[in-house]
Formats: structure tokens, C-alpha cells, sequence
């Protein structure tokens, strides 16, 4: 139950986690509890409980956050409430009698007594009729025409889905098979092998039984597409929530799944911890995306709690991606999941062709080869859709003097300023820094300032002019910031004429566009010789996830990959084998040199404004490290040295398995705020880090 209690002067949440009739502080440093805001509700169930108090000594963070972070954002908040359930309206006799009649001068309400005529109505489904809906809905009720009563759960209503094939047919019986038992099963297709149609199928059976249902998407997978495929197949709305809904909507959904009316909640990251008292499967979509890994605050993954949240209510998960992280392979080939390969599209469609241009041996104008921009020519010659992929928005990623060689770089991060040409601001994309575009060098004067490099914003002008008779939409952050914006290109795509779409990662994931037939990769080489040990696989990853919206449909797909290295071994994997053997390659690798799956790690993150004082809270905390099997390395910068202002270095404690892991860290971790130098910094524990 939460609780408000005084807090220096001011009112806070708490939450009550234990409850004891001893202390070891004297009484009067005790504090009275003020009220009991909830009317005796609960707001966390015993289960998501003893799940949070894992997650605060597994992540060996602050529990009050890892509680907080639980909650919908307004019931952190004292003056915050628990919402009454949604009602629905519903016909009286008198009501239906009414509507026998003809409608007569009763417009409007005639109208909303119709909306009520096979079935209740929600409060929402009213509001679509007119602005003045309460007024209406007033006049019914004065008549007695209509009743309130709360909203019963959602009715499924499914419409037959197509006939499996056989891979689909073995995963959806295996997870079946499973309901009711603590199972993590990995469902490995290739994209468009037909993975929703499984998750439908499941969640139809369980939501039949009146179960609830919890599917996990990331952060740019909730689309309408999605939820409206959902919608159509199963026959009701599902509870929908992510960050970028209003608190009130949050509350809402948290209420909903709490009271069993949500029988199916979609949302990302954080709608993990939503209390629901039925559920009997969660699914994680795209298990590997970086998005389910929370990067600041509370640093957990929601995939991993997933497992454990299933593992303690003794129901089935389901990791499912075309392209599964190294971390989900190694336990699915060391049989803890249970591995389901979809090799097929499921629509009979073949898989794209890829095409490697070596890019030391090609004309190349605005990033883009002269072999890749007659590919593109020839596609939308015969009415169809070419993609091409740029994981890099803006004009340019660097502004330079061509005379002294000056470059605009930002003042708070180890980073270059992007230059947007059209809104006429260099910006960082670390920290919310920028600059309007200078006229003249700011260094020595000259009137030579000039782009490097290609971002989106350039290949759409770039390719604008080279088919100017064809419709170019561009889909990145900058170009679908109003609301709506993506939906609306995505329709235009989806109407299939001949088109040609430039876009970012926002473009990798999920959709369906069957009129797309080729699709360019512009660069991805980056990757290839990263610092990051991870950047090979989420090059791969990426890959796989572009290529995947080639040739969904009948029309047979190429992929043209652009790079400097056509010969690199991982990548020629790829290429030629698949995601599962370039995956086994980078694996083997991982191996030999103990990196995770093969070890555990921990990071230390500090910064400070000051290097000295990172480094010396480092070098302090590095001392006190318990002496066993894990070893702990570093001080090391992190990638970006200096964000935000901000200068960031880290420790590193990796052992071979994770009890011996985790034994040295809670020692260590305790002692970690007495040390002199913490209070200088700001510092972090993150376990299984992602991001260096
Ligand atoms: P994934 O989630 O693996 O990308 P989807 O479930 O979206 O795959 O399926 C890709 C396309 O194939 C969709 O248009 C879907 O309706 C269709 N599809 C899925 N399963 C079948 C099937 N068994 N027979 C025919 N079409 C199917
Ligand atoms: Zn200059
Ligand atoms: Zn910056």
C-alpha cells in the first residue's frame, strides 16, 4: 500500500514493503505515517513485490527508485490517485424501447442510443459521436433510457487468422503445450516468417480462457499497424501503454490491467511492472532491441526480468526475433530456452537477394553509387518502391573550412556538430547543444565552410533531383516529429505507387511494405571495426532488419549493400549463410576472448564535471574490490569521454559466472558510499551493461 509521510517539509509517497514491530532507529527519529491514500488498495501485489526486491539486489540499485519506477507516474505523486474503473452505458427497456421508435426531433440522442444498441458503450466510443456527448448522454439518462455500470472485461471476438504452416504450427503448439508452467521459449524466424501470426494464435487460446496477456514491443514497434492487425484479429481493443502517453492514460491502463478488465496490454519497456492478476504469458517482440534495456536511473533489462518475472509466476515467455541477441542463442543452444526456428516466409514470399558493391571500385556522388542509383532507377521504371537506408539524420555529420580545417564540434560533448541544413542549426545529437550555421569560418574568417559526409536530409535532395517525377518521403526523427506524420507517410507507402522512401532505423523495424523491392544500404561500415564488442552483432541485427522489407510480398526483393570491406569475414557470413551462422561466428569469438555471453560484467559509471574527480573516486572504489573470482579492470574512459558536459569513465568487474559475479559486487557496492571522493561524483551500478 502506498503511504504518504513527511519528508523534511514536504509530503511524500512511500510505499510499504515490510512491516515490523521492531526498530533499531530510537522512536522519536521514527516518522508517523500521515494517510493511507488508497483506501486500503493495494498498489503492489505481493508478486510484483518480491519481483522488485529482486531487481533492487540483482541491479544493486536504490530500492525507492526501482519501486517508484514500478508505479504509474502519477501515484508517485501525493496528491495522485487510484481512478475509478471505467464504466460503459447501456441500454434500459425504456431505452430499447425508444429506439423502436423512429428518431423523430431527437437528433443527437437518438444517435447515441443507437451506439448502445447490440452492445455497451464506452465513454470513448460516445465521444467519437460529437463534442457535446455529455449533454446528450445527460438527456438519456434523464429519460432513464440508459444505466451506468462498470466496464466489463473486453469481449474476444477473433476472426480466423491463415492456416499455419507447419514451423508456426510446432511453435504455437509447444508454447501451448507450455501454458501454466514456467517455460522461456525463443521463437527464431526470419522477418515475414509469420512470428505475429504465433503470438496471435497463443494469445487467442489464453485470452479465450480469460487470461491476461502482456505483449512487450520496442520503443518503435508500437505502431497502428500493429495494434490495429491485433485489433482486427482478435476482435477488441488492446490496453495500450508506453512513455509517450499522458499520466491520466498511464493511470488508466495501470488500473485497467490491475482489475483484469485489460485482458491484453501492448507496451514498451516499463509496462513490465504493471500488476496483473491473470496473466498467464508474456512476449517479448524483437528481444534483442537495445530499447528494452533501460540506459539511466534504474538500469535494468525488462527482458531479463521478463524471464523472471515468468519464472516466479510459473508461466510461459516468449522471446521472439529474426535476429536474437548472442546473449538468447547461448541459452537456447545451452537448452534453457526452447529453440523455435521459422525459416520460411509464411507467405511463401523468397527471400531478398543481396547484392555487395565494393565501394574502392565504384563512382560514387552524394554517398550513393552510380551502380546503386540505376538499381533505384530501374525499380520505381517499373511501378515499384525502392528503400534506401541511412542510419545517419541531418544534412551532413560534420560542417568544415575547406581553408583552415576548422570543424564545428560541440562544447559539451566528445562529438562533431550535425549540420540541418534546412532548419539552418548545427546540433549535437548527445546532448540538446547547438548552434545556427555560421556564415563565415569562425576560425579564420574564410567564406569556405562546407559539409562532409551525407546524412538523410542530403539523400533526399540528392536523389529529389535525380527522380523528380517519383514521390520521396523521408522517415527520421526530424522529418515525423508531428504527430500523425508517420502514419501518414507510411499510408502514401502503403497505397502502392512507385516511391522512394530515405529513412533512418525507424524504417528497420516491422513494417510492411509490399510494393518495396530494393533496398540500398548506404553504409554500415562503421561497425565493422568498432571499439564496441557489440557493434558487430547490432550491425548484423540491422542488416537483417532492413533487408527484411524487401520483397514481402509476391514481387521477389534485392538488398544492395554498399561497403569498403566487401571481404570482411562476418560479413560475408552474413551474406551467405544467414544471421544464425554470422551469429555463431561473432559468438566463437566472444568465446576466445571471455566476453559476455561467456562472462558476466559489471559497470562502475561515474562522471563529474572534473576529470580529477572521476578518476579519483575510480582509483578509491578499484581498491576496495573484494579479492576473489571476479576481476575488476579499468579506470577507462567511456566511448564518448565527455557528454553533456560531463566527464565519464568507468570500472569494469567481469568473473565467469554470475553468483561469483554478484558475491564480490553487493560487497563491494556497500562500501562504495563511505568512500571521501563519492561525494564529488555522480555514480552508477550497471549490471549486464550495454553500452560502454
Ligand atoms: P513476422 O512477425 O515474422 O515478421 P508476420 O506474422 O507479420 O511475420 O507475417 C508476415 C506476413 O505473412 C503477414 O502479412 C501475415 O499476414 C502473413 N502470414 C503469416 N502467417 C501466414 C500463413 N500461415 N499463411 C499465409 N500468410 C501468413
Ligand atoms: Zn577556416
Ligand atoms: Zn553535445
Amino acid at each position: 500500500m502506498r503511504v504518504l509521510v513527511p519528508f523534511g517539509r514536504r509530503k511524500m509517497v512511500g510505499v510499504i514493503v515490510k512491516v515490523t514491530d521492531k526498530s533499531d532507529l530510537p522512536l522519536e527519529k521514527l516518522a508517523r505515517v500521515i494517510a493511507f491514500p488508497d483506501d486500503n488498495q493495494v498498489v503492489l501485489t505481493t508478486e510484483t513485490l518480491a519481483l522488485l526486491k529482486w531487481c533492487w539486489r540483482y541491479y544493486k540499485h536504490a530500492p525507492g527508485e526501482v519501486v517508484s519506477n514500478a508505479l504509474p507516474p502519477l501515484l508517485r505523486k501525493a496528491d495522485g490517485a487510484i481512478p475509478p474503473l471505467p464504466v460503459q452505458y447501456h441500454l434500459t427497456t425504456a431505452g430499447q424501447a425508444r429506439l423502436s421508435d423512429p428518431p423523430g426531433r431527437i437528433k443527437a440522442q437518438y444517435r447515441m442510443l443507437e451506439a448502445m444498441r447490440e452492445n455497451p458503450a464506452t465513454a470513448a466510443q460516445l465521444r467519437a459521436l460529437s463534442n457535446s456527448w455529455r449533454k446528450t448522454l445527460e438527456r438519456l439518462a434523464e429519460q432513464d433510457w440508459i444505466r451506468t455500470e462498470t466496464q466489463r472485461a473486453a469481449q474476444l471476438n477473433p476472426s480466423p487468422g491463415p492456416v499455419l504452416i507447419d514451423e508456426q504450427q510446432t511453435a504455437v503448439a509447444a508454447i501451448n503445450a507450455s501454458l501454466g508452467e514456467f517455460h522461456c521459449h525463443l521463437l527464431d524466424g526470419i522477418t515475414g516468417s509469420g512470428k505475429t501470426e504465433v503470438y496471435l494464435c497463443v494469445l487467442e487460446q489464453i485470452l479465450q480462457q480469460g487470461g491476461q496477456a502482456l505483449l512487450l514491443v520496442p520503443e518503435i514497434g508500437l505502431t497502428p499497424q500493429l495494434l490495429s492487425r491485433f485489433q482486427r484479429r482478435l476482435g477488441f481493443e488492446p490496453m495500450v501503454t508506453h512513455s509517450g502517453l499522458s499520466e491520466g492514460q498511464r493511470l488508466q491502463a495501470w488500473a485497467m490491467a490491475k482489475s483484469g478488465l485489460a485482458r491484453l496490454v501492448i507496451g514498451t519497456r516499463s509496462a513490465l511492472f504493471l500488476p496483473m492478476p491473470e496473466l498467464q504469458l508474456i512476449i517479448l517482440d524483437e528481444e534483442h532491441d537495445a530499447s528494452f534495456k533501460q540506459q539511466d536511473g534504474f538500469r535494468y533489462s525488462s527482458r531479463d526480468v521478463a524471464v523472471k518475472r515468468a519464472a516466479d509466476l510459473g508461466i510461459p515467455v516468449v522471446l521472439g526475433s529474426a535476429t536474437p541477441s548472442l546473449e538468447t542463442f547461448h541459452n537456447a543452444a545451452s537448452g534453457r530456452y526452447q529453440w523455435h526456428r521459422l525459416r520460411q516466409r509464411a507467405t511463401g514470399a523468397s527471400e531478398p537477394r543481396w547484392r555487395v558493391l565494393d565501394l574502392c571500385q565504384q563512382t560514387i556522388k552524394g554517398g550513393i553509387s552510380t551502380t546503386a542509383m540505376d538499381a533505384i532507377g530501374e525499380t520505381l521504371e517499373k511501378g515499384e518502391q525502392a528503400l534506401v537506408f541511412l542510419n545517419r539524420r541531418g544534412y551532413a555529420p560534420v560542417i568544415l573550412c575547406h581553408d583552415c580545417g576548422w570543424h564545428a564540434a560541440c562544447q559539451r560533448c566528445d562529438a562533431n556538430l550535425t549540420w540541418h541544413k534546412a532548419s539552418h542549426r548545427l546540433l549535437c545529437h548527445h546532448c540538446d547543444g547547438g548552434m545556427p550555421v555560421p556564415a563565415m569560418c569562425p576560425e579564420c574568417g574564410a567564406d569556405a565552410l562546407q559539409g562532409a559526409g551525407e546524412g538523410t536530409e542530403q539523400l533526399e535532395q540528392m536523389l529529389g533531383n535525380a527522380f523528380p517525377d517519383v514521390p520521396l518521403l523521408r522517415f527520421d526523427r526530424d522529418s515525423v516529429r508531428r504527430k500523425g506524420e508517420f502514419e501518414r507517410l507510411s499510408e502514401q507507402v502503403k497505397s502502392g505507387e512507385a516511391c522512394l522512401l530515405v529513412g533512418t532505423q525507424m524504417l528497420a523495424k516491422g513494417h510492411h511494405f509490399p510494393k518495396v523491392t530494393l533496398v540500398v544500404i548506404v553504409n554500415l561500415d562503421q561497425a565493422l571495426y568498432s571499439a564496441d564488442f557489440r557493434a558487430l552483432e547490432r550491425m548484423g541485427q540491422l542488416m537483417v532488419q532492413v533487408a527484411g522489407r524487401a520483397g514481402r510480398d509476391k514481387l521477389p526483393g534485392e538488398v544492395i549493400l554498399q561497403t569498403h570491406y566487401p571481404a570482411h569475414e562476418a560479413l560475408l557470413t552474413l551474406l551467405e549463410s544467414g544471421y544464425e551462422a554470422f551469429a555463431a561466428g561473432i559468438s566463437k569469438d566472444r568465446q576466445t576472448t571471455c566476453l559476455p555471453p561467456f562472462s558476466y560484467q559489471a559497470l562502475l559509471r561515474s562522471d563529474a564535471h572534473q576529470k580529477q574527480d572521476v578518476r579519483a573516486f575510480l582509483e578509491q572504489a578499484k581498491k576496495l574490490f573484494p579479492v576473489g573470482e571476479a576481476v575488476i579492470y579499468g579506470p577507462f574512459p567511456a566511448m564518448m569521454e565527455r557528454r553533456s558536459g560531463r566527464t565519464r569513465w568507468y570500472l569494469l568487474a567481469q568473473a565467469s559466472t554470475r553468483p561469483d559475479l554478484h558475491r564480490q559486487l553487493d560487497e563491494w557496492v556497500a562500501k562504495l558510499k563511505s568512500l571521501p571522493a563519492a561525494r564529488k561524483v555522480r555514480w552508477a551500478v550497471d549490471v549486464d551493461p550495454q553500452d560502454y
